[in-house]
């Protein structure tokens, strides 16, 4: 069951301290795509909510209105970030279109945009990121079988979905980058995401698995359930040397496939 609120925020824009993001912003607090590793699930305590991640959302209906207040009071120019601890493209993204609005101000204002999302909706607002001066468009791709991403990102939309996305976005001409994120130690085939990706990206980013941010016992339920075998190596933990090891497989393929690598993120 998932509980949804329609509530008003007081402000949108916020300052951010990620490299090379001057501001971020979040349409919805929760994100109904409810990956078993999510990073954000932290947001549960800021904002008092009870329910499972995954299970509630808020919608800041006037997030637009607010925006294009903030805008004209003329803050410093910079990157936004859209969807920092959510996804800006996730499926209520539909109905309400509060990511669509929110760039429509972005593009009349011409703040440089950065989107990272697992969802193919983003192709729908093709027509306002061709406007940007500066726009670029993330996939995060986690692997490119299905089950597994079903399993661990239940939600989203499934791997070949991203690939198109990527593809239409790549030959519309905006800045394309895969997200090779959370890397799932024994279930990643970075080769075959390389593969995939070849002609549809001008670079990628990687992040090894981090299971320190109130996620363990989730990602522990999903391998115990799906991938038995792999439980005890996931309760052992992963050695810097695991990860070392990983962030030179993966250079190693950039080099392979002529994909730059911007940044290999080990927790
Ligand atoms: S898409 Fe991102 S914010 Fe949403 S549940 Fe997955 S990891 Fe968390």
């Amino acid at each position: 069951m998932i509980k949804f609120q329609i509530i008003q925020c007081k402000s949108v824009l916020t300052k951010s301290n990620l490299p090379k993001v001057d501001y971020c912003i979040n349409p919805y607090v929760g994100c109904l795509h409810a990956c078993v590793y999510c990073y954000a699930r932290f947001m549960k305590r800021f904002t008092g909510h009870t329910e499972p991640w995954g299970h509630f959302l808020d919608i800041k209906v006037n997030a637009p209105e607010v925006l294009a207040k903030e805008l004209a009071r003329n803050p410093k120019r910079g990157t936004v970030l859209l969807g920092s601890v959510t996804d800006a493209y996730q499926p209520a993204e539909r109905k309400y279109c509060l990511t669509r609005a929110i760039l429509e101000i972005l593009l009349r204002h011409d703040f440089p945009v950065s989107i990272l999302t697992k969802s193919d909706l983003v192709v729908r607002d093709l027509d306002l990121l061709k406007q940007f001066s500066s726009c670029e468009v993330g996939l995060t791709i986690t692997t490119t079988d299905e089950a597994i991403a079903k399993n661990f990102e239940p939600h989203a939309s499934v791997p070949k979905q991203r690939m198109e996305a990527l593809e239409v976005l790549h030959k519309n001409g905006i800045v394309t980058y895969a997200f090779i994120g959370p890397i799932l130690p024994d279930l990643t085939d970075l080769e075959a995401i390389f593969s995939a990706i070849k002609g549809k990206v001008y670079f990628i980013m990687a992040e090894s698995l981090n299971m320190s941010c109130g996620n363990r016992l989730f990602v522990e339920g999903i391998i115990s359930k799906k991938y038995p075998s792999l439980l005890q190596l996931y309760k052992n933990g992963f050695s810097k040397k695991y990860w070392d090891e990983a962030e030179a497989t993966t250079n190693m393929l950039a080099g392979k496939y002529k994909i730059p690598i911007k940044g290999f993120f080990s927790h």
